[in-house]
């Protein structure tokens, strides 16, 4: 392991605290995926603003998403004449086994003008992996990403997310009027790193609480929702397009990603799913019954099969797995072989 530099940027629209956070997290957050770092992989991280950003400090956005142990510092930036305003710049200290030049170095927003020298210009893959509840997609997801360096993204935690801060905020998850009218002041962001994600809402760490079943059924009924549908996807387009990705959901390569390079359909008797839901809440220490998971997957299956938008449904050129008799590393080796087997075609 030896010790390695990266840069990034970023502009931010207003001098407030959460555009600070806001923009520090996403800046951290592209770098850190991009590199396939984990947070215990950071040594160290200086960041300068510029004079017209004094609202929040970006090192306490940093801890924010559980940067603690690496040395933090802000700095005012030296101003030029033509320089960019409301500007955020980081230089990151980590361990990495990679050489420099290996190193991938991010500048977002109106900072994509700064350094070119130092951006690639890569074509990504994106996976699109859709199918009903507890059919195993996150499970294989995960490993997938791990074995091929690629993000995952779970767009079932976003619509959790939803539904977890209307039932924190006594707002009924089943009355469209009330849900929508508290749409924009939910802001949803997914830290990936080497080893785990983080899903933040609103800037709080919500990673373990939106896994119950009453958020479970909470996300079905504002999936329904258009202008949910609608604000969830665009992000979900933006995510995919800043690396290689696997996403998992309902409508990923119907309706989200339909250029993804492979589209995957996993299904799975509804039974064996239950169970297998099932043992994963027992691992995580929710307490809930098999019957009870097994009438939420049906309910869920409904829903989601019969609603007006977006409704789960497999893509005419995804592929088809029925997991019930499938082993988890045969799902998992079929689908790394299909991309390995894509990136051949393309090299
Ligand atoms: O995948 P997960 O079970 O976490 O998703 C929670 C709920 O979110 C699903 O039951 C479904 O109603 C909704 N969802 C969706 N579209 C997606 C992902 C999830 O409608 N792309």
């Amino acid at each position: 392991m030896a010790t390695r530099a990266i840069r990034g940027a970023i502009t931010i629209s207003e001098n407030t605290k959460n555009a600070v956070t806001e923009g520090t997290i996403a800046l951290l957050k592209d770098i850190i995926e991009k590199n396939h770092l984990d947070i215990d992989d950071i040594i160290s991280i200086i960041f300068t603003v510029t004079k017209d950003v004094n609202a929040g400090f970006p090192a306490a956005a940093a801890r924010l998403i559980g940067i603690t142990n690496a040395g933090l510092l802000d700095f005012p930036q030296l101003e030029t004449v033509d320089g960019l305003k409301m500007c955020i710049r980081t230089m990151m200290y980590v361990e990495s086994d990679l050489p420099q030049k290996e190193m991938r170095h991010s500048f977002l927003r109106g900072a994509s003008v700064l350094r070119k020298d130092l951006m690639t210009d890569e074509k990504y893959i994106a996976v699109a992996l859709d199918g009903p509840a507890g059919s195993g997609k996150s499970t294989i997801a995960k490993m997938v990403a791990k074995e091929l360096g690629f993000t995952y993204i779970d767009t079932g935690a976003m619509y959790r997310s939803v539904a977890f801060y209307c039932i924190s905020k006594d707002i009924d998850y089943n009355n469209e009027v009330e849900v929508l009218k508290v749409l924009d002041n939910i802001k949803i962001s997914i830290v990936s790193t080497k080893r785990k994600q983080v899903y933040l809402l609103n800037n709080t760490d919500v990673s373990h609480l939106i896994r119950s079943p009453e958020v479970s059924a909470g996300a079905s009924a504002v999936a329904t929702y258009k202008g949910v549908r609608d604000k969830l996807v665009a992000m979900q387009r933006d995510l995919a397009k800043r690396g290689n990705v696997i996403m998992d959901g309902r409508d990923i390569g119907t309706n989200v990603l339909p250029n993804a390079e492979i589209k995957i359909y996993m299904d799975g008797n509804v039974e064996e799913r239950a169970k297998r839901r099932f043992e994963e809440l027992d691992l995580r220490g929710v307490t809930t019954t098999y019957e009870d998971v097994l009438e939420d997957i049906k309910h869920r299956d409904q829903n989601d099969t019969n609603r007006k938008y977006n409704p789960l449904r497999r893509a005419d050129d995804a592929v088809f797995l029925d997991t019930t008799e499938l082993s988890i590393e045969e799902v998992k080796d079929f689908i790394v072989d299909k991309i390995k087997e894509y990136k051949k075609g393309e090299a």
